[in-house]
C-alpha cells in the first residue's frame, strides 16, 4: 500500500526561506547565499519524507515565490515589458514579474482558489510566444536523485494553466485563452522529454481547476490536452491531482475517461461528493489517490475514520492501486509542530501540521497493508477522544446561545433611511463626511511598546501611557485636518484578528505556525479549537478614552464573525456556520458595550467576507446566507440612533452586492482605488443602495500622494451615480502601512476635496 504527499511548504519550519529572500532582495546576500538556503531546505523535506517512508515524493514544489510564476518562466511567457530577450529565465526577470522592478511594476497577483495564498497572473496573447525557458522541473528531479531520492515531478497541469490566466493588455476580451493550447502543450511536451529522459517513472499534473463550474468547452479541454499529449507520456505513470473541492459528476466523468492517465487524486476531505462518485464507478487498473489527510487544516486526522474510509475504497479500487495521500499540498498549513513551544499538551495532542501530517499519511498506508502501528494508532484515538469530551472546547451555554439562533432573521426594526435621518439627527454631519477606516501608522515605538509589554518588560501603567499618547496624538491629527467622524488609530492591536482571538476563549496561538500568503509573506493564524465566548470587554476601554478626548463622533472599531472565522483555522468538529454564530455573539455583546459606554458609531470590519465564498456557484447562496446573518446578529441590538458602519477590503463585489445590501449595515466603506468603474457600473446598472457608502478615494498600498483635483475628480465620478446624501468620503483600507509623511498630504487633499465639493452642492 503506497503513500504520496501532494506538496510541501517551501517557506521551512521557521521561515527560513523568507529571510533568505529578503536579504537577497535588500542586496544584502548572494543569488548563491539563496540557492544554498533553497537547495538546503529542498534536501531535508525529501529526506523527510523519505524516513517517514512516503513512496510517492513530489519534487518541484518548491519555488522562489509562486508556482504559477514558475509555470510562466517554464513556457517563456515573459511580458515584453520585462525586456527578457530569451534564453533560461534568470531570478533577475523571474523577480521583477513577481515583484516589479524600478521601472516597470509587477504582474498582478490573485488569490489562489478558496485559500489565503496568492498567485501570479499569467498575461497571455495571440503573440505570446511559448518556448521551454526554465529547467527548474527537471533540475530539481534531477537535484532529488543525486541525493538517492525518486520523486514525482509536479507541474501545473496546462489547462489550468490557462483557465488561470488573463488576456494581456490591448488584448481583445473576445480572445480565447484556451486557443493557446496547442503552443503551451508542444513546451509541456518538451519537459515531459527531457523528465522521461532523467529517469522520471511518475509525474503529477495539478489540475484544480477541475473542482470549477466548467463549460463543455473548457471540459472538452482536458480531453483535448490529454490526447495531445498522449505519445509524449507514453511509457509514464501520470497522476492528475484535483483538490480544494469535490469534482463535479460530468468532470469526474470526462476525466475517468481519460486513456493515458494512471492514476487520479481527490480532496477527501472538501471533496465528500466526490467519495459517492468513486463509489458510483471508478475506472479499472487506474489508481486513486485518496486525499484523506487534511491540507487545509491543522488537526490531527482522525485515523480510525479515514482508515475506514480507506477500506471502503480498497474494495472499489483494489489494494494495489489505492494510494494515501493529503487533500492538497500541505502547503496551506502550518509546518511543524515540533517548533511549538507555548501550546500546552492538551491542546497540541490535537495537531497535525504538515510534518505531522506526512507521517499520518504513511501510518494509514501502513495499516492498510497490514502493519498498523497500534502505538501510533491508540494515541491518535485518545487524543482524538480527549478533543471530544474536554472542558475546554465545550461551553454549554454558548452552544445553547448559538443554537437559538436559529429561524430568526435578527434584522434592525427600523429600515436603514429612516436609521441615517434619526442618525443625522443625532450626529450632524455635513453632506460628503469624511473619515478614515481605522488603523494610523504603526511606527517601530509603537510596535517595540507593545512587544516590551507582551514580555512584561513595561508596567501595564506605562503600556496604558503610551497608547495613550499615541491616540491622543492621532484624535489631535484628525482634529487639525478637520476630518467628521475619528477613529482612535488601533495602536493596541497587532492584526485585527488575533487582537480579538487573544482576549476570546476558543482560541490558541502558535508561535511558528506560518503559513505563506505571496512571495516571501506569511500569516500566522490562530487557532479556534473550543466554543467562543467574550469573558470581558475588549474595545470599550480604549474606545472610550478616545471619545473622551473630543467632541467629535469617535468609531469603535471591531472585526466582525466571518472575517475573524476566515482569517483562523477553524474547527473540523462542527460546520463552519456554527463557529461564526458563536463569534458573531461575543462580537454582538461587545457591540453593545460600545453603545452603552455612549459611542454613537461603531465600525464592524468584514475585511475577509468575500474570501470564504465556496468555489462552486451551488454552495454560495447557503455561505452568504449564513456568512451576513452573522454580521447582522452582531448589530440588530442597537438603537436607531447608533450608527453601524462595516468595511471591506476589494471591489470587486459586483456579484455579491445583494448579500452586501442584506447585511444591513448604515454606512459600508470599501476598497474602490484600481477599479472606480468596476464599481459604479453596479449602480449605474439601477442596484438601489439606500445605505450610506463610502468607496475609498485614493490608494492606500502605495506611497503615492492623491492630489486634491485627483481626488475630487474622482468623487465627483461616484456623485454622478450615488446620490449625494449617501457618498462618505474615505481612504481604501486603513493608513497601518504608511507612513506620517503620506498620511497627513494625503489626508489633507482628501479634506479639501470634501469641502471644495461641499461648496459646489
Ligand atoms: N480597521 C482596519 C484598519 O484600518 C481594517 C483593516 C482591513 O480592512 N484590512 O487597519
Ligand atoms: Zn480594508
Amino acid at each position: 500500500m503506497a503513500s504520496h504527499i501532494v506538496g510541501y511548504p517551501r517557506m521551512g519550519p521557521k521561515r527560513e526561506l523568507k529571510f533568505a529572500l529578503e536579504s537577497f532582495w535588500d542586496g544584502k546576500s548572494s543569488a548563491e547565499d539563496l540557492q544554498k538556503v533553497a537547495a538546503d531546505l529542498r534536501s531535508s523535506i525529501w529526506k523527510q519524507m523519505a524516513d517517514a517512508g512516503i513512496k510517492y515524493i513530489p519534487s518541484n514544489t518548491f519555488s522562489y515565490y509562486d508556482q504559477v510564476l514558475d509555470t510562466t518562466a517554464m513556457l517563456g511567457a515573459v511580458p515584453s515589458r520585462y525586456g527578457w530577450t530569451g534564453g533560461e529565465v534568470g531570478l533577475d526577470t523571474y523577480f521583477s514579474m513577481a515583484r516589479g522592478n524600478a521601472s516597470v511594476p509587477a504582474m498582478e497577483m490573485t488569490k489562489w482558489f478558496d485559500t489565503n495564498y496568492h498567485f501570479i497572473v499569467p498575461e497571455l496573447g495571440p503573440d505570446t510566444k511559448f518556448t521551454y525557458s526554465s529547467h527548474k522541473a527537471v533540475s530539481e528531479f534531477k537535484e532529488a536523485k543525486a541525493l538517492g531520492i525518486d520523486t514525482i515531478p509536479v507541474l501545473i497541469g496546462p489547462v489550468s494553466y490557462l483557465l488561470l490566466s488573463k488576456p494581456a493588455k490591448g488584448v481583445e476580451k473576445s480572445f480565447s485563452l484556451l486557443s493557446l493550447l496547442g503552443n503551451v502543450l508542444a513546451v509541456y511536451k518538451e519537459v515531459i522529454a527531457e523528465l522521461k529522459a532523467s529517469g522520471a517513472s511518475w509525474i503529477q499534473f495539478d489540475e484544480p481547476t477541475l473542482v470549477l463550474d466548467l463549460d463543455s468547452h473548457q471540459l472538452q479541454s482536458f480531453t483535448e490536452a490529454y490526447a495531445e499529449l498522449e505519445s509524449a507520456l507514453a511509457g509514464l505513470n501520470v497522476l492528475i491531482e484535483s483538490y480544494f473541492a469535490d469534482v463535479p459528476a460530468a468532470t469526474y466523468k470526462t476525466i475517468t475517461a481519460l486513456n493515458c492517465i494512471s492514476g487520479f487524486g481527490f480532496d477527501l476531505v472538501r471533496g465528500t461528493k466526490t467519495l459517492d462518485l468513486i463509489k458510483s464507478g471508478f475506472p479499472s487498473g487506474k489508481y486513486l489517490f485518496a486525499g484523506v489527510v487534511d491540507g487545509r487544516n491543522i488537526w490531527a486526522n482522525d485515523l480510525a475514520s479515514s482508515l475506514s474510509t480507506l477500506k471502503g475504497l480498497e474494495d472499489i479500487v483494489g489494494k494495489e492501486l489505492l494510494v494515501v495521500s493529503t487533500s492538497c499540498s500541505l502547503m496551506h498549513t502550518a509546518v511543524d509542530l515540533i517548533n511549538e513551544t507555548k501550546l500546552d499538551s492538551e491542546i497540541k495532542s490535537w495537531l497535525a501540521f504538515a510534518a505531522q501530517k506526512v507521517v499520518e499519511v504513511n501510518a494509514l498506508a501502513k495499516a492498510l497493508a497490514g502493519a498498523k502501528d497500534e502505538d501510533f494508532f491508540s494515541a491518535n484515538a485518545a487524543a482524538q477522544a480527549s478533543r471530544k469530551s474536554s472542558p475546554r472546547v465545550t461551553n454549554e451555554e454558548v452552544q445553547k446561545a448559538a443554537a437559538a439562533l436559529k429561524g430568526s432573521d435578527h434584522r434592525r426594526a427600523t429600515n436603514v433611511s429612516a436609521r441615517l435621518d434619526v442618525q443625522q439627527k443625532k450626529l450632524n454631519l455635513p453632506i460628503l463626511p469624511t473619515t478614515t477606516i481605522g488603523s494610523f501608522p504603526q511606527t517601530m515605538d509603537l510596535r517595540r511598546v507593545r512587544r516590551e509589554y507582551k514580555a512584561n518588560k513595561i508596567s501595564e501603567e506605562e503600556y496604558v501611557n503610551a497608547i495613550k499618547e499615541e491616540i491622543n496624538k492621532v484624535v489631535k491629527l484628525q482634529e487639525e485636518l478637520d476630518i467628521d467622524v475619528l477613529v482612535h488609530g488601533e495602536p493596541e492591536r497587532n492584526d485585527m484578528v488575533e487582537y480579538f482571538g487573544e482576549q476570546l476563549s476558543g482560541f490558541a496561538f502558535t508561535v511558528n505556525g506560518w503559513v505563506q500568503s505571496y512571495g516571501s509573506r506569511c500569516v500566522k493564524p490562530p487557532i479556534i479549537y473550543g466554543d467562543v465566548s467574550r469573558p470581558k470587554a475588549m474595545t470599550v476601554f480604549w474606545s472610550s478614552m478616545a471619545q473622551s478626548m473630543t467632541s467629535r463622533p469617535m468609531k469603535g472599531m471591531l472585526t466582525g464573525p466571518v472575517t475573524i472565522l476566515n482569517w483562523s483555522f477553524v474547527r473540523n468538529d462542527q460546520p463552519r456556520s456554527e463557529t461564526c454564530y458563536q463569534i458573531a455573539l461575543a462580537i454582538k455583546n461587545e457591540v453593545e458595550d460600545l453603545e452603552a459606554a455612549g459611542i454613537q458609531v461603531i465600525q464592524i470590519d468584514e475585511a475577509a467576507l468575500r474570501e470564504g465564498l465556496p468555489l462552486r456557484k451551488s454552495e454560495q447562496a447557503y455561505y452568504l446566507d449564513w456568512a451576513v446573518h452573522s454580521f447582522r446578529i452582531t448589530n440588530c441590538g442597537v438603537k436607531d440612533t447608533t450608527q453601524i458602519h462595516t468595511h471591506m477590503c476589494y471591489s470587486n463585489f459586483n456579484d455579491i452586492i445583494h448579500s452586501i445590501i442584506n447585511m444591513d449595515a448604515d454606512v459600508i466603506t470599501i476598497e474602490n482605488s484600481r477599479s472606480d468603474e468596476k464599481l459604479l457600473s453596479v449602480f449605474r446598472e439601477g442596484v438601489k443602495y439606500g445605505a450610506g457608502i463610502g468607496p475609498g478615494v485614493y490608494d492606500i498600498h502605495s506611497p503615492r500622494i492623491p492630489s486634491t483635483e485627483e481626488i475630487a475628480d474622482r468623487i465627483n465620478k461616484m456623485l454622478a451615480v450615488l446620490e449625494t446624501n449617501i457618498l462618505w468620503v474615505n481612504p481604501d483600507c486603513g493608513l497601518k502601512t504608511r507612513k506620517y509623511a503620506e498620511v497627513k498630504p494625503a489626508l489633507t487633499n482628501m479634506v479639501a476635496a470634501a469641502k471644495l465639493l461641499r461648496k459646489e452642492l
